[in-house]
């Protein structure tokens, strides 16, 4: 196992509702997924022809840029999801 500071890591699942900028009524979920990568609900993101992993939406920089805690924690869990697929755990 590797040893990380456990308070650090962000754990998958839904980590904050985004209001939709140009449209106040709007609202996106950004969801942390169990592959570590940040997906957002709006159709910007859903849509970009980009893998999951490399696409960003205005709402998820909103995100890391007003949490940016638990945007690290985010990473860090990522990291850690990342570094059980080279060590080839199943
Ligand atoms: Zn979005």
């Amino acid at each position: 196992m590797v040893d990380k500071p456990q308070e650090a890591m962000a754990s998958p699942g839904p980590l904050a509702v985004m209001r939709s900028m140009s449209n106040p009524n709007k609202a996106y979920q950004v969801t942390l997924g169990e592959d570590g990568v940040v997906h957002c609900s709006c159709p910007a993101w859903r849509f970009q022809k980009l893998p999951p992993s490399e696409r960003k939406c205005k709402h998820i920089r909103q995100f890391e840029a007003e949490y940016p805690r638990l945007a690290a924690g985010c990473a860090a869990y990522r990291a850690a999801v990342e570094n059980a697929a080279f060590e080839g755990v199943d």
